[in-house]
């Protein structure tokens, strides 16, 4: 089972499993050599705005297109009035 593969990270040195890291074909491992955690912090470091607006797009999407969450933002802004 893949699943239950271990893989230590070569940026933090924590040992986890293979979910935790993502595909790189061009790997002999076929799996990169940094966690998902370690490459998002590199990339939110590397490239802030852009995931600041990716961010924030996919907000706004998820405001249009789910309801449920629609919902509680405006509870959200209710309560926050009523205080
Ligand atoms: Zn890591």
């Amino acid at each position: 089972m893949a699943g239950d593969q271990m893989k230590t990270c070569t940026k933090c040195n924590q040992v986890k499993s293979t979910e935790d890291y993502h595909v790189d074909r061009s790997k002999s491992t076929g799996l990169h050599s940094h966690c998902v955690d370690c490459r998002r912090k590199h990339m939110l470091a590397a490239y802030p705005s852009y995931y600041a607006r990716r961010g924030r797009e996919l907000l706004r999407s998820r405001y249009q297109t789910d309801e449920k969450y629609r919902e509680k933002q405006k509870q959200k802004s209710r309560s926050r009035k009523a205080q």
